[in-house]
C-alpha cells in the first residue's frame, strides 16, 4: 500500500492504493487484459489467478478508491448499476431497506421491478432527515438505509451522521450513492457510513467515456463479502475500463476545483435571473440545508437545478438555444450537460410521484463543465431570453 493516508486530497488522488507495475516499473498501471495467470504449480500462493475474482488493473483502481474514500477496500463493477445490486446481494431474502425519498430513477427500479420480485424485498421511501420517521419505519427484517446525498436532481442533502448514528442502534447497514460528489466533495466513511456506492461513469471518470461502478466498504468484514459477490455473479469492471476510471481519478481534485466554483458562479449568477423560479444548490445561503452542506461536503459539488418560469415548451426553448451545455442522460463530465428530469432521468416514473417531489416539466438540472465561466453564463443568459419575463 501507498504512504499516502496523511497526505492531502490533491496528492492522494494522484499516488493513493497499489499502482505498481512489477514487469516495466510504468508510471501508471497497465491495463492487464488476461483473463488467466500462470500457476508456478498446484497449490503455489498466486496474487491473481481468474480476472473474475482478481484484476491487477482493476486491483489498482480499487486499492485508490479505497484510499479515498477512507474505506477498508473497495470492489469496481461493470456500471454504477452492478455496484448498486452488489450492496442488494449483501441482504437477505426478504429483507426491508429504507430510501431517501426521490431516489435515482434506476436504484428504484432495481428495487421495484427486481429485487422486490426475485428476493422478496420490501421498501419504504423516507425523507431520511426526519429521524423520527425513520425510525418509525424500521422493521424487524430491516437490513439497509440506502442514502443519496445530494439528491438527483433536486440536490437535497441528508445527515449522514445522524441516520448512521440510528442505524447503527438497530444494526442496521448503510450505503450512501456517492455518486454526485465523488470523494473528493465528501466521504461518508468518516461520519459512520458502512458503504459508499459510486457510478463512476460520472465525477470519478470525468470524460464521458466509461461506465462503471464501485462499492467502498468501511470494514476488512464487508470488503471480503462484496469481494465474494462480485466474483460470484461476476458484476466486476473490465481491464480497459478500470484503467479509464484510474486515469480519470488523477484529475479529480482538478476538475472538481474548476467544476464546482464555476457552479457555484452559475448558481448565484441564475438566483437573480428574471426567467428563474428557483434554483436548487446547496452552496447558496438560500438552501434550506446550506449549513450541513458545510458541515459534510467540501463545497455545494457541480451540479445545479433550476426550475424555470414556465413548463415543458419553455424547457425545450431554453435547450433549444444552448451549445455547450448538451442535452444528456448523464452527468460528471468536464463538458456542461443539461437534464430535463421530468422526461429523462425521471421519465419512468409516475407523473403523480413526479409532482409530489417537485419534479416538474420547467426543472433543468445543470450538469456543470470545467468550461470557462463567463462563456457558460453568456450562453444561459442567452438560452434564458427565450422564455418572456
Ligand atoms: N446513482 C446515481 C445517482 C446516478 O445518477 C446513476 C446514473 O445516472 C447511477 C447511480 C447508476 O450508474 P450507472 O449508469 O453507471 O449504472
Amino acid at each position: 500500500m501507498s504512504d499516502t493516508k496523511h497526505a492531502q486530497f490533491a496528492t492522494q488522488v494522484i499516488h493513493a492504493g497499489e499502482q505498481k507495475d512489477p514487469a516495466y516499473n510504468a508510471i501508471m498501471p497497465p491495463v492487464v487484459t488476461a483473463s488467466s495467470f500462470i500457476k508456478e504449480n498446484i497449490g503455489a500462493p498466486q496474487e491473481f489467478g481468474y480476472s473474475r475474482g482478481e484484476n491487477p488493473t482493476r486491483h489498482a483502481l480499487e486499492s485508490c478508491l479505497a484510499e479515498l474514500e477512507g474505506g477498508a477496500g473497495a470492489i469496481a463493477c461493470a456500471s454504477g448499476m452492478a455496484a448498486t445490486a452488489s450492496v442488494m446481494e449483501l441482504l437477505p431474502r426478504d429483507a426491508h431497506v429504507i430510501v431517501t425519498a426521490s431516489v435515482y430513477g434506476g436504484t428504484f427500479r432495481l428495487l421495484e421491478d427486481c429485487r422486490s420480485k426475485t428476493s422478496g424485498f420490501t421498501t419504504s421511501y423516507v425523507d431520511l432527515n426526519d429521524l423520527t420517521a425513520v425510525e418509525a419505519a424500521i422493521q424487524d427484517n430491516t437490513a439497509l438505509i440506502w442514502i443519496e446525498s445530494p439528491t438527483n436532481p433536486l440536490l437535497k442533502l441528508v445527515d449522514m451522521q445522524s441516520v448512521a448514528e440510528l442505524a447503527k442502534q438497530h444494526q442496521i447497514l448503510t450505503c450512501v450513492d456517492n455518486t454526485f460528489s465523488s470523494p473528493w466533495n465528501q466521504q461518508p466513511i468518516k461520519f459512520g457510513i458502512d458503504l459508499v456506492m459510486h457510478s463512476t461513469s460520472k465525477y470519478v471518470g470525468g470524460h464521458s467515456d466509461l461506465i462503471g461502478g464501485a462499492v467502498v466498504a468501511a470494514t476488512p468484514e464487508l470488503h471480503k463479502r462484496l469481494q465474494y459477490i462480485a466474483m460470484a455473479v461476476g458484476a466486476i469492471q473490465g481491464p480497459f475500463d478500470s484503467y479509464l476510471a484510474l486515469r480519470g481519478l488523477k484529475t479529480l481534485d482538478l476538475r472538481m476545483q474548476r467544476q464546482s466554483s464555476n457552479a457555484q458562479t452559475i448558481a448565484e449568477h441564475l438566483e437573480q435571473h428574471p426567467a428563474i423560479e428557483q434554483v436548487f444548490y446547496p452552496g447558496l445561503p438560500s438552501h434550506p440545508q446550506h449549513a450541513l452542506c458545510k458541515q459534510q461536503m467540501k463545497t455545494g459539488g457541480a451540479v445545479v437545478a433550476i426550475r424555470l418560469k414556465g413548463g415543458l415548451e419553455e424547457a425545450k426553448a431554453v435547450i433549444g438555444r444552448l451549445k455547450y451545455f448538451v442535452l444528456a442522460d448523464s452527468l460528471g463530465g468536464v463538458e456542461s450537460m443539461i437534464n430535463h428530469a421530468f422526461t429523462m432521468s425521471h421519465g419512468g416514473m409516475p407523473v403523480e410521484e413526479k409532482y409530489a417531489v417537485g419534479i416538474t416539466e420547467g426543472l433543468l438540472r445543470l450538469s456543470v463543465g470545467a468550461e470557462a465561466v463567463e462563456d457558460l453564463i453568456a450562453e444561459l443568459d442567452h438560452a434564458l431570453e427565450a422564455i418572456s419575463t
